[in-house]
């Protein structure tokens, strides 16, 4: 059966099926096997090694990435053509998520295979292509992308390194100072953003390391990922060859961004990764650790954060295997159109780049969470440097600034979203006036149905309504201007984001069920009751908040009436679903789902 795909941000006024959608528990043989021989990796070689990574031994990082080329690890995008192995993307997430347990390694993983590799993928020559890319997929060489500058972090486009280019056209003279580069110590490759002469937007140049005129600084002394190398980088009178030049002039900006969205997804799993590798080791220590005669697991307290890191997680998976099957499928569509295939991955990428910017910020979110939750579980443990969570801890908090800071990504979703409503791509005026004639009638009961799916999927279709209703109101008293009203953009994006979570959570399940039996779906039921419950009083109190701060009167009133309507769930006892959740955790001693 041909699958039913949305168009990006669809989501928020059309229904998926469950279909349509991957989850994890679909991967192929072949697609586990690589994950097997990733999580062997981590195990054999990153982590007896992560102390030494931590005390920045650049010679072992650069030996370890080497070591991941061997396996084939560094090369699952590249086409076969360019000694790669030619993988979707859904394969390269799953390698992903496998390598999130691998500390500040999947950094350096993240930052070489994708910001590091891809711009040369998607936008390079055929020359450039043969020349770099077979030693990117090898480990020969290590790629780093250098965008942010002293001056120019959030406002990337803002940067004044320069690029002159010679009286003979031969040669670009590069001037510049970059800064937070990961693997900006060990790389063999920058791609380097910078203005040509006095344009307006930035090109992308490839630059060779040996190159003269390059200087690194120190190594960052950092919070957390401290294995992962990160310096300044100056560029002083740099001859650049013409031929390097990457793209068209003027369009480095564009590849900066384009390469973010999937840098964005990835984050996903990664996170995801992480994040399971520390519920496994909090009910390890939890089931261990005894107070008051009773292993700590045993307590409720303990089990509400055990069932709710699990829950998140669950979430956060969910999505980001929904969007990058998405992604997929979109690429092989445009491939079908007669698209070339870089410009389909492309293309793909920037249909998503709303829900990149959701998992991104999902998944930083949803790891921050759970590593804090983690330390806490430890106790005082978990503040020892002796421990694998209190690294946890340090080395999940830059995931909320890197790769666009979550602030950044939330107003991107909103924006990009009201963006494709302009434009006519999506047809968001349509559904928001529907809900405004709802608003004025007598509310519609439905059939009443019982079934469970049936409700979360009306649950669903209310919390889309919620949003519509507020966005749409709020963009029409302040129109242009709203861009200027942020408190009211994040909580738009909040509740997208919390949409768009319940509804993948919802449809991995609901597919579970089907695949496996309905005997078998209680615990991930219960995880998703849990969750949309949540969702709703969450989104509610955003919903209520935003309406307080512009509306007034009857329309006031009106709106927070249609937030009580939009947001009403079923009660559920979450405390005895939580403990269902956590016993399972705690029973098999790991995270189990
Ligand atoms: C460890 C590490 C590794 C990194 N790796 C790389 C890399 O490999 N390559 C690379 O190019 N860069 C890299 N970066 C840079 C990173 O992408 C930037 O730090 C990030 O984009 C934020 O920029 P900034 O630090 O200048 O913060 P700023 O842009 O100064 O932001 C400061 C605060 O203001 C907020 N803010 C900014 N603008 C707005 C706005 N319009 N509205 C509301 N809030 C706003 C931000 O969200 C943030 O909270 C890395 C950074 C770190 C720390």
């Amino acid at each position: 059966m041909d699958k039913k795909l949305l168009k990006g941000g669809e989501f928020l006024v059309k229904e998926s099926s469950y279909e349509d959608v991957f989850i994890p528990e679909e991967f192929s043989e072949e697609q586990n096997m690589m994950a097997q021989t990733t999580r062997d990796f981590v195990k054999t070689q990153i982590l007896p090694n992560i102390d030494k990574l931590d005390n920045h031994d650049t010679a072992l990082l650069k030996k370890l990435i080497k070591d991941a080329g061997e396996l084939g690890l560094l090369g699952i995008s590249v086409p076969e053509e360019y000694e790669g192995f030619g993988q979707k993307t859904v394969t390269s997430m799953k390698v992903a998520e496998e390598m999130g347990a691998g500390f500040s390694f999947v950094v350096a993983y993240l930052a070489h295979t994708g910001i590091g590799t891809l711009p040369i993928l998607y936008y390079g020559n055929e020359a450039q292509k043969k020349k770099y890319l077979p030693k990117l997929a090898s480990g020969e060489y290590i790629g780093a992308y250098c965008l942010t500058e002293p001056g120019a972090g959030s406002d990337a486009n803002s940067g004044k390194s320069k690029a002159v280019l010679s009286d003979d056209g031969t040669y670009y003279t590069l001037n510049g100072v970059k800064m937070w580069i990961t693997n900006g110590g060990i790389a063999d490759i920058h791609i380097v953003y910078a203005k040509i002469n006095d344009d307006k937007n930035l090109s992308a140049f490839i630059v060779e390391s040996s190159w003269d005129g390059i200087t690194l600084g120190a190594e960052e002394e950092k919070m957390g990922i401290r294995g992962s190398s990160t310096v300044q980088i100056y560029y002083e009178n740099v001859k650049v060859p013409a031929e390097n030049l990457l793209g068209e002039r003027n369009e480095g900006f564009k590849i900066a961004l384009n390469i973010l969205n999937l840098g964005r997804i990835k984050l996903g799993g990664g996170t995801a990764g992480a994040a399971k590798a520390v519920v496994n080791s909090a009910v390890n220590y939890a089931n261990e650790r005894k107070q008051f005669d009773t292993p700590i697991a045993q307590f409720g307290a303990i089990k509400h954060k055990l069932a709710e890191m699990a829950i998140r997680i669950f979430a956060g998976e969910s999505l980001t295997y929904r969007v990058t099957q998405n992604v997929d499928d979109a690429i092989d569509a445009y491939i079908a159109e007669g698209t070339e295939k870089g410009k389909a991955a492309l293309e793909g990428l920037r249909q998503y780049a709303v829900e990149a910017s959701i998992t991104k910020v999902f998944g930083s979110e949803l790891l921050d969470f759970v590593v804090d939750e983690g330390v806490q579980i430890y106790g005082g443990m978990g503040y020892s440097a002796e421990t694998d969570v209190e690294r946890a801890y340090r080395d999940s908090r830059i995931n909320r600034i890197f790769e666009g800071t979550n602030e950044i990504n939330r107003m991107v979703m909103v924006g990009e979203l009201l963006k494709r409503g302009f434009k006519g791509e999506i047809d968001l005026l349509s559904p928001a006036k529907a809900v405004g004639e709802e608003l004025m009638g007598i509310p519609d009961f439905g059939d009443m149905t019982q079934d469970y799916f049936e409700l979360k999927k009306a649950a669903l279709k209310n919390f889309k309504k919620a949003i519509l209703m507020v966005s749409g109101a709020a963009l029409q008293k302040y129109q242009e201007k709203l861009q200027d009203e942020q408190e009211l953009l994040f909580a738009a994006a909040d509740m997208l984001i919390l949409t768009y979570a319940a509804e993948s959570f919802m449809l991995r399940v609901e597919k579970l069920e089907h695949l496996r039996g309905a005997d078998k779906a209680d615990l991930y039921k219960a995880m998703l009751d849990v969750y949309v419950y949540d969702a709703a009083a969450k989104i509610k109190k955003l919903g209520d908040d935003a309406i307080h701060s512009f509306a007034e009167g009857n329309e006031k009133m009106g709106m927070l009436m249609g937030m009580k309507r939009f947001t009403k769930v079923d009660g559920v006892n979450v405390v005895k679903l939580r403990r269902s959740i956590a016993d399972k955790i705690i029973e098999e001693n790991k995270y189990p789902f």
